[in-house]
């Protein structure tokens, strides 16, 4: 099926284009961009979308979450991130069933779709029930079976991993599988060696948290025989595509070692936050040229996955931290959002921007509302002022899976329902 979306206020974050242009027309041919100009001539087999006085930019790459996560919502306050961990989703985790983790993700990834992801890096186990609720809803998703060893396990997650990239690596055209680490402090050497080894094989991204806390610090030293853990990346990591999660407690020697290898960072401010973490010094990461992505990490520490608050934390943090309102700009904060997921995800040529013969992932805004108006930077208004319910439409590969904010195919209380009867059943809370 051909679409065509009519008339519409274009930002592309496609760099050879002008940052915003005025009364685009943009065909979309299956599951790629085809045309992106003026006056595009009508075909009465087009599905049309009348985008007059709307803005349409690429759809959201969250490059940190959890999607399975969805049911453990607003579970972290007063605890620390190891507390949080050990007494309220480790003891859980435990017990949840394929069909819990499936409900829980297809709740995440509507979220997703109603504030504007079109793409996650999710990092968790059981990944059929991810994946099922990926083809269920349409969105675009890397995913893994994180692989770690404290406590044992390790060759059943690994057997599982395997399993994973055997069966749906390159299936399906909006599933990648990435190899998953759960963290240097729960994975010692033997455990990554193979997990670097897995990657380099089948050519595939790491994705692990990296240095979220100062405790993570000390945790990965007594894990490593007291090596520092830039000593253990640079030992280990070479030569691999890494996207390492929160990064708030890097020291010099890191910022070296991501430079040298090209390592990603998916920043994750309001996980960070929330988790009494700290903040990460986005501006050094930007002096050394590292990629810096945004994520929003699962809803139990990072509320929810509406990346307009992802973006809104990054800049306003780092303005009033540095005491310094010049630093990052809102194109720049939106580029995080956008391309640089893409970059992180080694899918810049596939992602990330509006551009012929991409995918045709993208997202229609409706800024008619009074706390958007009038508009004097349109970049500084999406991200300072937006919310994931000004999306009225999403569309990933070509697909339709939101329109005028009304889902495609998808019943959103019965959706909320499974999620919240698991809840009750784990938790004994009586419905509010
Ligand atoms: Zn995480």
């Amino acid at each position: 099926m051909k679409i065509l979306i009519k008339n519409c206020n274009l930002i592309s974050m496609d760099e050879s284009r002008p940052k915003i242009e005025y009364g685009i027309d943009i065909l979309i041919n299956e599951d790629k961009f085809e045309k992106i100009e003026k006056n595009i001539t009508q075909d009465s087999s087009y599905k049309i979308i009348d985008a007059t006085n709307k803005y349409v930019l690429p759809g959201f790459i969250n490059t940190h979450s959890h999607i399975g996560m969805a049911i453990f919502r607003e579970s972290v306050d007063g605890y620390t991130t190891q507390d949080w961990l050990n007494q309220k989703i480790w003891p859980i985790e435990d017990k949840l069933t394929k069909d819990d983790i499936y409900h829980s993700s297809v709740l995440s990834c509507v979220e997703m779709i109603k504030t504007g992801t079109t793409t996650v890096n999710d990092h968790y186990f059981s990944p059929n029930s991810v994946i099922n609720a990926v083809l269920k809803t349409g969105i675009r998703a890397e995913l893994t079976r994180v692989v770690m060893d404290a406590g044992g396990g390790m060759d059943e997650r690994f057997a599982e991993l395997e399993d994973l990239i055997s069966n749906y690596n390159k299936k399906y055209n909006n599933i990648y599988i990435s190899v998953g680490i759960h963290g240097l402090y729960t994975a010692s050497k033997p455990c990554i060696k193979k997990a670097i080894e897995l990657a380099k094989k089948y050519n595939l991204n790491i994705h692990m948290h990296y240095l979220e806390n100062s405790m993570e610090s000390i945790d990965i030293s007594n894990n490593y025989n007291s090596q520092k853990p830039y000593n253990i990346v640079k030992d280990n990591f070479k030569d691999t595509n890494c996207i390492f999660a929160h990064c708030v407690k890097l020291e010099n020697e890191d910022f070296e070692v991501f430079k040298d290898y090209n390592i990603k960072i998916s920043h994750c401010p309001v996980s960070n936050l929330k988790l009494g973490c700290g903040i990460a010094n986005i501006p050094k990461m930007l002096e050394n040229g590292i990629t810096v992505s945004l994520g929003s990490d699962g809803q139990g520490s990072g509320c929810n996955l509406d990346m307009f608050d992802t973006m809104k934390f990054t800049g306003l943090l780092q303005k009033g931290i540095n005491e310094n309102p010049k630093l990052l700009s809102s194109y720049e904060i939106l580029k995080m959002a956008t391309i640089n997921g893409a970059i992180a995800l080694n899918k810049e040529n596939l992602i990330g921007s509006i551009k012929e013969n991409k995918l045709a992932d993208l997202i229609i805004l409706d800024l008619s509302s009074v706390i958007l108006q009038p508009i004097n930077d349109i970049f500084s208004d999406i991200v300072y002022n937006c919310k994931g319910t000004n999306v009225i439409t999403t569309i990933v590969g070509g697909k339709i899976l939101m329109e005028d904010r009304t889902l495609i195919g998808l019943n959103e209380d019965e959706i909320i329902k499974n999620c919240e009867n698991i809840m009750i059943k784990y938790t004994n809370k009586k419905r509010a």
